[in-house]
């Protein structure tokens, strides 16, 4: 029988990168995941992931994201594949919003390059927005976004390129600790045994950490494509940045460029939380026609040309704590095991630092990272 030193259970955005890590520090890597790789059925599908350092959710994050950049770069040139692009991108709101005034203070309190521009200067520089009066925008040229579906098959093509054991279509049934200190892991085909494990499971995670007492709620979130009405030039991703919006109501929309061709339209969303609450067994697929007419309303509130045309939407899923901050520790009952969920809709830019801060974890039991926001026995209450 094949000896493990960490078994990673699910291969999404950050066990992949986690398996990745792991592998290329020399441990003995099985990687276990329910659905193939890169897969559209849990929460890293869609085409594009925003990513940007002036984090409106929290300063705390920029130091994260600092080393995450180093990383996407690093991604980028062992891969040989295109997976980041710096289009710069705009946080627009009126200015005691919190996408403007917390990106300001991101970008002020770690000294991060922005400018910030009123309106006049907003339709000027992109001639597609057509903000009111009365909202300013703060414009950072090292935002973009990163390729999802690209990030996972890369991070596992050089895990496996590392020696790593991964198998797809082999879910995970159950896990436990042994008195030893090490782990033993069921799946439906066999029984497998490690020193550790590390659990990345997205919105399985009500099911697989519930030993945790985090109260994750996992919501239906949906992704929009619009042909605009002028065609895609003006929103080519040469010269149009990947942006936020929040409204008077501090409902956000973030959006990009046409990144997919000329007939392959710009995609555009709500960030808000509070969509469906729902389990990867019971989401609703489908789109209707009034959260078509919803999202079109919206958009074209900062956009007027972009719902041009509707193409498609496709859901996906949030994996929400109470405070929308992450969950990545060292489970506090056993120290063999390291888990990181409850990403909260906002994970996808940190794939790259998380997988090293799990490598960190799990081989040595702490990390120079800064995570103690991340504490999963944190006070959800507060
Ligand atoms: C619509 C949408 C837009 C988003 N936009 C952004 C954005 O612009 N910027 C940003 O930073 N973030 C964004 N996010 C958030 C980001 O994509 C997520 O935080 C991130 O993808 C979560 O990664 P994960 O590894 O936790 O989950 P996943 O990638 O879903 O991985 C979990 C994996 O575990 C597997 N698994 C679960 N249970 C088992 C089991 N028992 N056995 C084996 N395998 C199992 C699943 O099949 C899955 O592959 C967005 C999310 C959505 C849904």
């Amino acid at each position: 029988m094949a000896v493990y030193d960490v078994i990673v259970v699910g291969l999404g955005g950050m066990g992949s990168s986690a398996a990745y890590h792991l592998a290329a520090r020399g441990q003995r890597v099985l990687g276990l995941e329910r659905f193939g790789p890169a897969h559209d059925r849990g929460s890293s599908h869609g085409g594009s992931r925003i990513i940007r350092q002036s984090y409106f959710e929290d300063p705390a994050y920029v130091p994260l994201l600092l080393r995450a950049y180093e990383l996407w770069e690093k991604l980028e040139r062992d891969a040989g594949r295109e997976i980041i692009t710096l289009t710069g991108g705009v946080f627009v709101g009126r200015p005691e919003s919190l996408t403007f005034s917390g990106s300001l203070r991101a970008s002020r309190e770690w000294d991060l390059p922005h400018e910030i521009l009123d309106a006049d200067e907003l339709r000027r520089r992109f001639p597609t927005f057509g903000p009111r009066d009365d909202e300013v925008a703060l414009f950072e040229a090292k935002a973009g976004f990163v390729r999802p579906e690209a990030t996972v098959a890369a991070h596992l093509e050089l895990a496996a390129r590392h020696g790593a054991d991964l198998r797809y279509g082999e879910p995970v049934l159950g896990w436990q600790a042994l008195p030893d200190g090490g782990v033993r892991v069921a799946t439906g085909e066999a029984s497998y045994t490690a020193e550790r494990i590390v659990i990345c499971p997205g919105a399985w995670a009500p099911e697989l950490l519930a030993d945790l007492g985090v109260p994750f709620t996992v919501e239906r979130q949906i992704m929009y494509w619009f042909q605009p009405e002028t065609g895609v030039g003006p929103f080519q991703p040469e010269r149009h940045p990947i942006y936020i919006h929040e409204d008077g109501a501090g409902t956000q929309i973030y959006g990009f460029p046409a990144i997919d061709g000329p007939h392959g339209g710009a995609k555009v969303a709500f960030f808000r939380r509070g969509g469906q609450v729902c389990t990867p067994e019971t989401i609703d697929r489908q789109v209707h026609p009034e959260e078509i007419r919803d999202m079109r309303e919206h958009s074209a509130e900062l956009l007027p040309a972009l719902p041009g045309r509707f193409l498609r939407a496709a859901t996906c899923m949030y994996t929400n704590t109470p405070d929308q901050h992450f969950v990545i520790a060292t489970h506090p009952e056993h120290p063999q095991a390291t888990v990181a969920c409850g990403f909260s809709g906002h994970g996808f830019k940190f794939v790259p630092v998380v997988g090293e801060i799990l490598a960190d974890l799990a081989t040595s039991g702490s990390t120079a990272h800064p995570i103690s926001l991340f504490d999963p026995r944190r006070d959800f209450a507060a």
